[in-house]
């Protein structure tokens, strides 16, 4: 691992400056593969960030299980295109596994697809493009070949507190971002059950589990009951969250999931698999693959599964070989555990910093802690020192109006010991921003 007990966890200014080393205009000749290794190690390696050591709290980021790291050299070195079987039938047949394995994980209704794409921003945007699709198809438009112009309305409804990435997906799909309905959300950042207008048969709804701020939950069992009866289609933003329905102790967060019709998730953040690794699901899974669905005449898909059915992208990377050593390395058992222990790892942060004289502004039911104190200007000064003390690094967001710094406990590295000692770099911060003016 390329982070030591003692490197900073950001990397140092100087560090940083030594990057000035890559920039140069591209040589006539080659370099060396041995040469090209070394320069990135000598330059490139200090100034990378330790997010596979314990003190990582940005962002939802994620590590990276050992297997999964072996696993993600190995399928470099073959190199694999998994757009179809003819390409790659081990590629092809991880899918299949993946893909009954996470449903089986999940709780989600038998026979639902998964696509492999790059994260949840494009799980996303496929998930809801089969929405999408099928709202139109059930008011006899055809809105893959005839396009948005001219088609019946349908609506967009989904929390205020939805995360960009959703925004960004519904702007690509033609929906726009000023005509959605924005519902208001509780004070944990749950959409506002009384607050959803009437649903029907011409409505797309998007929830949450796991906001990506507090990481509260939507009540998923009364809204998709609801949304069934008016045929409204219901999409979840999984991303982090979707994996408490993994873990016995707080699969009680995501009751009543498998009512939706498509769910996003990503194995690079809670499941620490590398990155590139997130997942559409679908209950319909004629509705996924008609809207990804593509043709040439060189193209021959198999009876066998073919990856590129279920994604946007025709070339890709078998990413479903990571998702399922990951899988494989820590089992049904290891996965509950691995999500209950980021919970239990978040709730001791949270309340060592308590004791410490900070403030928590959310319950924290999953991985997030959102942290301030009395003074705004505390809180941001705070979080600046921390984030250059090298010991740890959390990143900030707004919260209510109020600046906090956001911590997300989502390593499997993190053990109690790196929360001691990174409550010790918040507490020595929080003395030096008092103490100056
Ligand atoms: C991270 C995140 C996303 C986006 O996922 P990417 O894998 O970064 O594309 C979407 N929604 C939530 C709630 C997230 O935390």
């Amino acid at each position: 691992m390329s982070n030591t007990m003692n490197s900073p966890v950001f990397p140092s200014q100087d560090a940083i400056d030594q990057l000035e080393a890559f920039h140069e205009s591209l040589p006539d000749y080659g370099a060396e593969a041995l040469e090209i290794i070394k320069k990135l190690h000598r330059d490139g390696a200090p100034a990378t960030v330790a997010q596979t050591g314990g003190r990582y709290f940005g962002f939802v980021n994620g590590g990276i299980v050992p297997a999964a790291l072996a696993t993600k050299w190995l399928t470099d070195t073959w190199d694999q295109n998994a757009a179809m079987y003819v390409m790659s039938p081990v590629a092809s047949v991880l899918e299949e596994i993946c893909e009954q394995w996470l449903v089986d994980l999940l709780g989600l209704p038998d026979n639902s697809a998964a696509g492999f794409v790059s994260g949840s921003s494009l799980a996303t945007l496929c998930g809801l493009a089969a929405g999408r699709n099928t709202l139109l198809q059930r008011l006899n438009y055809d809105v893959a070949s005839r396009g948005l112009f001219g088609a019946p309305e349908i609506r967009v409804v989904l929390s205020e507190q939805a995360h960009s990435t959703v925004f960004k997906a519904l702007s690509l799909l033609g929906l726009g971002t000023e005509r959605l309905i924005k519902v208001p959300a509780d004070e944990e950042g749950r959409i506002l059950i009384h607050s959803i207008p009437k649903l029907d048969e011409r409505t797309l709804l998007i929830l949450q589990a796991g906001n990506v701020s507090s990481g509260a939950f939507d009540d998923f069992t009364s809204i998709c009951e609801m949304a069934r009866k008016a045929g409204t289609w219901v999409h979840i933003d999984g991303a982090f969250g979707l994996w408490a329905a993994a873990s016995e102790p707080l699969k009680h967060l995501t009751k009543g999931i498998e009512l939706a019709d498509s769910w996003s998730v990503d194995a690079h953040k809670t499941l620490n698999a590398p990155y590139d690794n997130g997942i559409v699901l679908c209950r319909h899974r004629k509705a996924l693959g008609q809207a990804l669905s593509m043709s040439a005449s060189y193209l021959e898909y198999s009876q066998q599964r073919d990856g590129m059915k279920y994604t946007p992208d025709a070339s890709q990377r078998a990413r479903a070989v990571d998702l399922w050593a990951t899988l494989k390395s820590l089992g049904k058992q290891g996965v509950s555990e691995l999500v209950e222990d980021l919970h239990q790892k978040a709730l001791y942060f949270s309340r060592s910093l308590e004791q410490n004289g900070f403030i928590i502004n959310n319950k924290v039911c999953f991985n997030q802690v959102l942290v301030s104190m009395e003074d705004e200007n505390l809180t941001k000064k705070t979080l600046e020192l921390v984030q250059n003390s090298g010991e740890c690094w959390c990143g900030g967001a707004t919260w209510k109006g109020k600046s906090v710094i956001r911590i997300s406990v989502s390593s499997y590295r993190t053990d109690y010991k790196d929360i001691d000692r990174s409550v010790a770099a918040f507490v020595q911060a929080k003395e030096v921003a008092v103490n100056t003016p």
